[in-house]
Formats: structure tokens, C-alpha cells, sequence
């Protein structure tokens, strides 16, 4: 559990950063929490010769509210998103899912920027960005550019951000409505079996906007369009409801692992959603 031998970099300023990664390439890597790198490197499932420390750039931290747009700086680490009481304010559903991230120890050190940057399928926050429509903003040598996070996931720790970019923060709307992001899990502080992150706005009883965002149910995650459509002008009564679960269900693609076989992780993807749609419409 030893990982391989590796430089250690802390650049003071994001110029500084990004030099160092035109520099090493390929072999080069930034570490904000470090709590998927390090056990990764450890496992010896990343090498990485030079790290790159983020915790000295200034201007990656912080959380603004600013009218109807929301920003977190990729160094905010999910501790401070469950303590912000603007923020639960605002996306109320930011809190609800970042208190069902492993564990405290875990989320007084990960970041918001290295849960969504990471690409794995596991990590909470890529359906909850997809779920709230938000933008990633990234810096590169060619300088900024905005993508937004239901276009950033091209595959299991695959995404659309280049090696020598780094992710600075995320914006997004203040959502409307009611909100859940439900999880199932094996115990507590591990990662989902399947989670859901809904959003609802109802108005005179009828379901006027739905987003739904599925989360370790594909190689991505999964924001479905036709779940959420099955929900619009209806009262989401039942059928709504099982029309929604299933349009999600042919929309994510799970695969057997230790977290269950297929069949059964299809089941736990419905059940998960009808509770979330249910708590979110109580909520709306
Ligand atoms: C025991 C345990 C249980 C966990 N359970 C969960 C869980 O239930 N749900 C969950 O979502 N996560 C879980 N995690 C993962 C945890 O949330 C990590 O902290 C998170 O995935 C990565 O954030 P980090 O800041 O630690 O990133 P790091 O580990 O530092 O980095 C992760 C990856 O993202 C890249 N990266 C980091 N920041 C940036 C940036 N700003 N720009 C570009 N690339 C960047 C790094 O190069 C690296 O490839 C768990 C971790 C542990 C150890």
C-alpha cells in the first residue's frame, strides 16, 4: 500500500499550475483532496511521477450566491457545502447529498472539483451537476471555456476535460421546486448501488419542470431526459411515476460487480427513484 515514488509540486498560482502540466504531460497529475488519487496511487491503479498540489492556488475556493446563479470554487470540500446555510438554502439538495458522502473524515477532505473531475461512476456529485444543469468551468493553456456537466462524461474516468486543464469551479442556477437526491448503499460511507437526484416544480398540483440525474447505474452518469418528461403536466400520480422509472430504465446500462448483479441493481435504480420522485413532489 506503498505508492510508487512521485515528485511533489505546490504552485502558488494557477499560471504555475498549468505550467507544470505543459511540462510533464502525461505524467502529471493535480491532487485536491486527494481521497480518490491517493488510495489510487497507493492500489498502484495510478502512476503519477509529479503531483500537483492545489492547496496554495489562490482563487479555487469559496461559495457565491449571486442573485438567481450559484458558484462553488473547485476547492470548496463537501464539509464546507453541508455547513454553508445560504447554500441549503438556495439548492437545499447540495446538503442532502453531500451528507450521504462516505464519510466525515472523507468530506472535510474532498473537493466538489475532484469529486466531478474524477469520472468515476461512483462519485455523487456528476448526476447531481447533471440533475441541476450546471456548468464546469476550466482553465487550460488555451484559456477559459464552460462545459456543461450533462455533456462533460464520455466514459468511466473519461471526460471532456483536456490533461493540461483543470477544473476552477461550477455555476448553476438556484433550482425551483422540491428536491431529493436518495441513495442506496451496502453501509455507511460507501458508494452508492444506486442513487437519484430529482428535482420537481409544481405548480396548481400539476408537475411543470422535472430533472432527473442517476448516479453508479452506467459508466457515466445518467441524466434522463424521458424520465423527467414522463412527469410534465401530469399530478405525478402512480402511472406518472412507473412511466418515469421506466423511461429511466432504458436510459442506464448497469453492470454486475460487487455492489450486485444487474437485475438486481435494475430493481434497487426503480425503487431508489420512486422514493426520490415522492419526496421531492411532498417538497415542491
Ligand atoms: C472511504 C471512501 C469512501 C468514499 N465514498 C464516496 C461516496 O460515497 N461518494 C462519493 O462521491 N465519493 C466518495 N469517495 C470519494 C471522495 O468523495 C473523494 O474525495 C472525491 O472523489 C475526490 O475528491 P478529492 O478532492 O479528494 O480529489 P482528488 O483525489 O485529489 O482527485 C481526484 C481526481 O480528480 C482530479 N482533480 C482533482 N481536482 C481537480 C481539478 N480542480 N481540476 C481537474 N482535475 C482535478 C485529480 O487529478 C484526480 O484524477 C470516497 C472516498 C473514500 C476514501
Amino acid at each position: 500500500m506503498i505508492p510508487a515514488a512521485f515528485e511533489y509540486h505546490r504552485p502558488k498560482d494557477m499560471p504555475g499550475v498549468i505550467a507544470l502540466l505543459e511540462e510533464h504531460g502525461d505524467e502529471a497529475r493535480v491532487m485536491a483532496g486527494g481521497h480518490s488519487l491517493i488510495p489510487m496511487m497507493k492500489l498502484r491503479m495510478a502512476e503519477v511521477p509529479h503531483l500537483i498540489d492545489l492547496q496554495d492556488v489562490a482563487g479555487l475556493g469559496g461559495i457565491e450566491i449571486d442573485g438567481d446563479t450559484i458558484r462553488i470554487g473547485a476547492m470548496t470540500t463537501q464539509a464546507e457545502i453541508i455547513d454553508h446555510a445560504g447554500l441549503s438554502q438556495a439548492a437545499p439538495i447540495r446538503r442532502e447529498a453531500a451528507l450521504q458522502i462516505a464519510d466525515p473524515q472523507v468530506r472535510y477532505m474532498g473537493t466538489v472539483g475532484g469529486n466531478v473531475a474524477n469520472g468515476d461512476p461512483g462519485n455523487d456529485m456528476p448526476g447531481l451537476m447533471q440533475c441541476l444543469d450546471a456548468q464546469f468551468i476550466l482553465v487550460g493553456p488555451e484559456g477559459e471555456r464552460s462545459v456543461a456537466a450533462r455533456d462533460f462524461y464520455e466514459a468511466a474516468y473519461m471526460t471532456d476535460r483536456e490533461d493540461e486543464e483543470v477544473l476552477t469551479s461550477v455555476t448553476f442556477a438556484v433550482p425551483a421546486g422540491g428536491h431529493a437526491y436518495e441513495k442506496q448503499k451496502r453501509k455507511i460511507g460507501d458508494y452508492a448501488t444506486a442513487a437519484a437526484a430529482v428535482q420537481l416544480v409544481k405548480e396548481g398540483g400539476t408537475c411543470t419542470a422535472a430533472s432527473i440525474a442517476m448516479t453508479n447505474l452506467s459508466d457515466t452518469p445518467v441524466w434522463s431526459a424521458a424520465a423527467g418528461d414522463a412527469l410534465v403536466g401530469t399530478s405525478v400520480d402512480d402511472g406518472a411515476v412507473k412511466a418515469a422509472v421506466q423511461a429511466m430504465l432504458e436510459d442506464i446500462d448497469p453492470a454486475e460487480d460487487n455492489r450486485g448483479p444487474v437485475a438486481f441493481k435494475r430493481h434497487v435504480a426503480g425503487i431508489i427513484l420512486g422514493r426520490a420522485i415522492a419526496r421531492a413532489w411532498s417538497r415542491a
